[in-house]
């Protein structure tokens, strides 16, 4: 097995060994110019040429809502706001423009004020607030970030989910995928899957959008890689190599 890693070791020995930002410029420097010939789509062009790529970073959950809960106490809502900022470092280090949906500990239900009274709509505004964030940006990627949980503790890996409105979410996630499996976690086998209704914002946006289910709170081996510094920074460059090199 040693013979399948050896790129994922570099990645994260340097990622590890060279905390400056500087190291992770030059990754995704060779990234962004690897991945632009790579990710070149077959499907009818949702960017024009000149169009300045936007990057919706959106990390699930927050505030009152925790989202899945590990049994060491561990929150999605802290692990998908640690890996959404690690994602922003590396698309404005490379000169890209990152927003972060939030950027604090915090349910985005009264974003636009729209009502006096939240009660039982929280959740719902929740979802509707963030895709209207995304939706407002020109040009705009999605990237939804969470982290799964099951019944059973021996499930692990990314899932990748994409928005079924049009052929680039598709191909992000395709992408996804792929370097996930070639960087991150060679033994995973699992295919992307096209979001249903369940999926409110990848089933309502217009632009390309993916959603990841970066690993199990329920497998401890996951878990605690999901907690961990450097694993976190080989996910966010691995996810940056995915989502770039769709517009100019
Ligand atoms: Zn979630």
């Amino acid at each position: 097995m040693k013979k399948d890693k050896p790129i994922f070791y570099t990645i994260r020995f340097a990622v590890i060994s060279f905390t400056s930002a500087v190291i992770i410029f030059v990754l995704g420097f060779v990234f962004t110019s690897y991945m632009k010939k790579a990710n070149s789509s077959t499907s009818l062009p949702v960017f024009n040429e000149n169009d300045k790529i936007r990057y919706v970073i959106d990390a699930g959950h927050g505030g009152e809502d925790a989202g899945a809960i590990a049994d060491d106490g561990t929150l999605e809502k802290d692990l998908n706001l640690q890996i959404a900022r690690l994602l922003r470092v590396v698309l404005e280090l490379n000169g890209n423009e990152a927003i972060l949906t939030r950027d604090t500990d915090t349910l985005l239900y009264d974003y636009y004020d729209d009502l006096k009274d939240y009660t039982g709509q929280k959740k719902v505004y929740d979802l509707k607030n963030r895709l209207k964030i995304a939706s407002e940006k020109e040009n705009s990627i999605y990237v939804g970030i969470h982290m799964n949980k099951f019944s059973m503790s021996k499930y692990s890996g990314l899932q990748v989910y994409y928005s079924p409105n049009n052929d680039l979410s598709y191909d992000i996630a395709n992408s996804v995928k792929s370097n996930v499996r070639k960087y991150l976690q060679p033994e995973n086998k699992r295919e992307i899957k096209r979001a249903d209704s369940s999926i409110y914002i990848l089933n309502h946006a217009e632009m390309p959008s993916v959603l990841i289910e970066c690993g199990f709170l329920s497998n401890e081996r996951e878990l605690e890689l999901l907690k961990s510094q450097d694993y976190q920074r080989s996910l966010a460059i691995t996810l940056f190599s995915s989502i770039i090199g769709y517009g100019n």
